[in-house]
């Protein structure tokens, strides 16, 4: 037995990611040994004395539990589990990815202003639009970070600008931004007075983390990738600097729109295949967009994974472990009339909105997801009425072509 070497434990920190989707902030349950974390419905938490709380302090509830809208052991477990798959110190759970957004968009005061991507998701612009500006005084400035000269866009921002908001690649038209860039530009010209928020939800941590880019906070629509299997609806916010942490747990607390222990279960359990469905989708993906640009019915395919992508170079950069994502966007023939009469004919693929789940999805932005712009704004912005955009499931390859293939087949013929 002496011949025995100690036990050894890797630092949490230190293991793969994937190791991280299936153990961090996850522990057996000391008392049952349950390999599961458990659910913990419990609204309010027995206290020993008053204002001192039962449960032992622990990373996830450095307070312990009182009343789960402020904190809940499976909510901590799955904030836990987020903040190391971001490689942040915290992460923060909303009840949707919206909730997540404005929670992080409450971080500005009255008078701030917010210099946002000018194509972000319609929801981030409804929100600062209908709600941030009118009702809360807050100014918003947009720009095309992909075009335009990022110092000089920055440069004849307001002084009040508190927040620049970007996402990469972005909502339909996948323009990829660099990220580490605009981080140090902005870091430069506001005199690190300025947040840089990345609403990371179409790359997920396992392809991209802004965190490590430079970015102040990453948002995620848990929704799409995190959760995958298209029956939760969720967001986090993730960050560093606890002090910004202490703002959006009262953010979390105050406004109250915080998750279901179920739903928090439900994404620790859809993360742990989340570096399997994020290869396997991605890989389908490029599958998919190599097809569809041999394709005589498809004009033209946008794909971050293409060398004809404009950001091919950069993306190989910036994205994770190979991959470009699993969203594939293309402009079919015949116009309008074109594209209504291919995304009728799909039987494996899925008409709806909403993205990265097992099940692949198909959608027009023009009809669907982005109808509220006005038709000429989305014209200006590229989005096109026959403008499809595709985010692949896990099925067969060669089952999600054949279905693409007979519903192209005699569209460029009509
Ligand atoms: C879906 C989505 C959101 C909003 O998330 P919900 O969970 O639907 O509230 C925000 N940003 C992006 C990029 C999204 O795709």
């Amino acid at each position: 037995m002496e011949l025995l070497k100690p036990i050894r434990k890797k630092d949490p920190d230190q293991q793969g990611f994937a190791t991280r989707t299936i153990h961090a902030g996850q522990p057996h349950d000391p008392y049952t040994g349950s390999v599961v974390p458990n659910i913990v419905l419990s609204s309010t938490f027995a206290q020993k004395s008053p204002g001192i709380p039962y449960a032992q302090k622990s990373p996830g509830a450095p307070h312990g539990f009182e009343y789960s809208r402020t904190n809940n052991p499976t909510r901590a477990t799955y904030e836990l589990c987020c903040a190391s798959l971001e490689n942040g110190e915290y992460a923060v759970a909303f009840a949707s990815g919206m909730a997540a957004i404005s929670g992080a968009l409450h971080l500005l005061k009255h008078g701030d202003n917010v210099l946002c991507i000018a194509d972000a998701y319609g929801g981030t612009l409804r929100y600062i639009n209908t709600i941030c500006v009118p009702s809360y005084g807050i100014t918003a400035t947009y720009g095309d970070f992909a075009t335009e000269n990022v110092m000089e866009l920055l440069a004849t921002s307001p002084k009040t600008t508190k927040m620049v908001w970007l996402e990469s690649p972005s909502n339909p038209l996948l323009k990829v931004l660099d990220i580490a860039a605009i981080a140090a530009a902005v870091r430069e010209t506001f005199d690190g007075e300025c947040l840089l928020v990345v609403d990371n939800t179409f790359m997920s941590p396992y392809f991209q983390r802004p965190l490590e880019l430079g970015a102040d906070l990453v948002v995620e629509s848990a929704t799409k990738f995190l959760n995958g299997h298209s029956d939760v609806v969720g967001g986090i916010v993730a960050g560093r600097d606890r002090a910004l942490e202490q703002r959006l747990r009262h953010t979390q607390n105050a406004l109250g729109a915080v998750p279901s222990p179920f739903d928090c279960y439900l994404v620790l359990r859809g993360m742990k295949t989340l570096p399997l469905r994020m290869e396997r989708s991605a890989s389908n993906a490029m599958q998919l967009a190599l097809f569809l640009e041999s394709h005589t019915s498809v004009e033209r395919v946008i794909y971050p994974g293409l060398p004809s992508h404009p950001q091919h170079e950069l993306s190989k950069r910036q994205m994770l472990h190979g991959g470009f994502g699993s969203i594939v966007c293309f402009f079919c023939v015949g116009g309008l009339i074109g594209a209504k009469i291919l995304l009728e004919r799909f039987q494996l693929w899925t008409l709806a909105e909403s993205l990265g789940a097992v099940e692949s999805l198909v959608e027009s932005p023009a009809v669907m997801t982005h109808s509220s712009i006005p038709k000429e704004k989305r014209e200006e912005l590229g989005i096109f009425d026959n403008l499809i955009r595709l985010s692949c499931g896990i099925e067969d390859a060669s089952d999600l072509i054949f279905d693409m293939n007979q519903a192209l087949e005699g569209l460029d013929g009509m």
